[in-house]
C-alpha cells in the first residue's frame, strides 16, 4: 500500500456551525474528521499533517512558501508517493499555483476542499479527500504537477478557477476543461498540463498589487499604490489587454518613473492577453510603454508568478523573462 502524506490547512471542510452565531467558523473535531474517514484506510497508508486550521482568506503568500516548503521536504522522503493537502476553496487556486510553481519533485500533489461543512445536508469533504487520495496514488498523475480535486474533476492549478459561490460544482478550467475525472475508484485522465513550469524561489516579494481598472478609470488609484508601498503591480484589463486612456499614461509614468514592474491580465476568463490594439489605452502602446504580458493567466494566478519572480529580480526586462519564457508566451 502507499504511503500518501495528508495535510490539513483549513477550510469550510475543516469547519462546523457555532451555535451561538450561526456560522460556519474552524472547529478542531471538523478538522480531525478529515483523518478519520472510514475508506481511507483502505485506499492508502494516511499520514496527517497538521498545517494549521485557517479560513482561507487567512491564507497569506508566506504561508504558501512555508507550505511550499513543507511538501517539498515530504516529497523527498522516498517512502511517501504523494501529497494531499486540504484548503478553503476561496484562495485555493493561489495555493494550488503557488505549489505548481515551486515544487521540485514530480510526485503527485493534489489539493481538495469542500464546499459544506461535515454537519451540512449533502457534505463534500469526505467525498472529496477520498478521490484526491485515489489521484495521489495513480501512477498517471506523475508529472502533472499540483491538481485540484473536487466533485469528481481533476483540474491543473496553473487553469483552474473558484466559478461559484455556493454550488458543489465550483472548481473549473475555463477554456481548458479539467485533466480527467474520478469515476467511482477509477481515476481517469484526459490530457497533460503542458505549460507547466517550475521556478526556484529564493523569496518572495509580498508587496503586489492586484488592481482592477473600470470604465472613466482617472488612473489616481494606480498612481498611489507604489505610494503606498507596492513594489509590483498586477493589472485586470479589459479584453486582449486594453485600458482606459488615462490609465495608459499611469502606467507609462509608473514604469519610466518610479521602475515599477506592470503586468497586463483581463478581465475575461478565457483567451490570451496581447498587444494587438494600436488606439490610446490599447495593448499596444502598453506593450511598447513596457508593461509585460501575461497570456494565458489570471489576475491572481499572474500575482502570484510575480511575487516570486521578484523574489529573484527587481529588474523589469529579467521579471519579463519569467512571463515569456512560459511556455507558449508572448511571441
Ligand atoms: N470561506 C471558506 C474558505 O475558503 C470557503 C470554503 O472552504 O469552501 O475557507
Amino acid at each position: 500500500m502507499k504511503r500518501i502524506a495528508l495535510i490539513t490547512t483549513g477550510g469550510t471542510i475543516a469547519m462546523t456551525k457555532d451555535p451561538k452565531t450561526g456560522g460556519a467558523v474552524p472547529t478542531f473535531s471538523a478538522n480531525r474528521s478529515i483523518t478519520e474517514i472510514d475508506r481511507l484506510n483502505e485506499i492508502a497508508m494516511i499520514e496527517h499533517h497538521g498545517f494549521s486550521n485557517l479560513p482561507s482568506p487567512h491564507i497569506s503568500p508566506s504561508l504558501m512558501w512555508k507550505l511550499s516548503k513543507l511538501v517539498d521536504s515530504l516529497l523527498e522522503r522516498d517512502d511517501i508517493s504523494g501529497v494531499v493537502i486540504t484548503h478553503g476553496t476561496d484562495t485555493l487556486e493561489e495555493t494550488a499555483y503557488f505549489l505548481d510553481l515551486t515544487i521540485k519533485s514530480e510526485k503527485p500533489v493534489v489539493c481538495t476542499a469542500a464546499m459544506r461543512s461535515i454537519d451540512e445536508l449533502g457534505t463534500d469533504g469526505p467525498r472529496n479527500v477520498v478521490s484526491s487520495v485515489r489521484v495521489a496514488i495513480n501512477s498517471m498523475a506523475i508529472g502533472m504537477g499540483t491538481m485540484v480535486c473536487l466533485n469528481d474533476e481533476i483540474h491543473a492549478a496553473r487553469e483552474v478557477t473558484k466559478t461559484y459561490t455556493s454550488n458543489v460544482a465550483t472548481f473549473d478550467s475555463p477554456g481548458y476543461g479539467p485533466l480527467g475525472i474520478v469515476d467511482e475508484d477509477k481515476i481517469i485522465f484526459y490530457r497533460k498540463p503542458l505549460q507547466r513550469e517550475t521556478i526556484e524561489v529564493k523569496q518572495i516579494e509580498e508587496k503586489i498589487a492586484l488592481y482592477k481598472t473600470f470604465t472613466g478609470d482617472s488612473g489616481q488609484i494606480l498612481k498611489s499604490l507604489p505610494q503606498i508601498g507596492f513594489k509590483g503591480i498586477v493589472l485586470e484589463a479589459f479584453g486582449r489587454g486594453n485600458v482606459p486612456p488615462k490609465v495608459a499614461d499611469t502606467i507609462e509614468r509608473l514604469i519610466k518613473e518610479a521602475s515599477i514592474p506592470i503586468i497586463i491580465t483581463s478581465r475575461c476568463f478565457k483567451g490570451r492577453v496581447l498587444g494587438i490594439y494600436g488606439y490610446k489605452g490599447g495593448g499596444l502602446q502598453l506593450e511598447k510603454a513596457g508593461a509585460i504580458f501575461a497570456p494565458g493567466l489570471s489576475p491572481q494566478k499572474a500575482r502570484i508568478k510575480l511575487m516570486i519572480a521578484m523574489g529573484i529580480t527587481k529588474d523589469i526586462e529579467h521579471i519579463r523573462e519569467y512571463f515569456l519564457h512560459s511556455k507558449g508566451g508572448q511571441k
